[in-house]
């Protein structure tokens, strides 16, 4: 799917979800999770995020050559492993695990799979050795994708800010 579907419905599921777990949500939450809503998309070399910084370049260029795109980064081996990585990363600044920033990371890589499983292509959630794929009837960048990620993300936003 495109990155801005990504963006849009990692963050839109970050703010819907947050208050319902009982998370305070904060802008380093939101931030991380449109980050997690794209570095699923690091086993392509041609996505927007392989293309963000020299270091998501050079990450990309050595996961596309051990796996093929829509393989193990999408899977829940993937999640778990970007959950290691962030939850490790926040111990060692010596901040509190559970926090928002590791809910965002959860949220946004989760909201990839879900989204990249709504299209025919579909994601294989616990690997590429695994029958089960789960897929659906939507088109990357077809009128589907195009107007209505945006309009649910809308919908949200707006509920969100009701909500302050
Ligand atoms: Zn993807």
């Amino acid at each position: 799917m495109l990155h801005g579907s990504h963006i849009m419905a990692g963050t839109a599921l970050y703010l819907f979800l947050s208050p319902i777990i009982g998370m305070q949500i904060t802008a380093a939450g939101i931030i991380i999770a449109a980050i997690s809503s794209l570095i699923v998309d690091i086993d392509h070399p041609k996505s927007f995020i392989s293309h963000w910084t020299a270091f998501t370049k050079m990450i990309s260029t050595g996961i596309s050559t051990v796996t093929t795109h829509r393989g193990i980064t999408h899977t829940l081996y993937g999640l778990t492993a970007w959950i290691v990585i962030i939850a490790t990363t926040l111990n060692y600044l010596e901040k509190a695990v559970w926090s928002p920033i590791l809910l965002g990371a959860i949220i946004g890589y989760l909201s990839h799979l879900i989204i990249d499983s709504l299209n025919p292509q579909g994601v294989r959630w616990l690997g590429e050795e695994s029958k089960i794929r789960l897929k659906g009837p939507i088109q990357t960048g077809g009128i589907i994708e195009r107007f209505g990620v945006p309009l649910v993300f809308a919908f949200i936003i707006v509920k969100y800010l009701q909500g302050l």
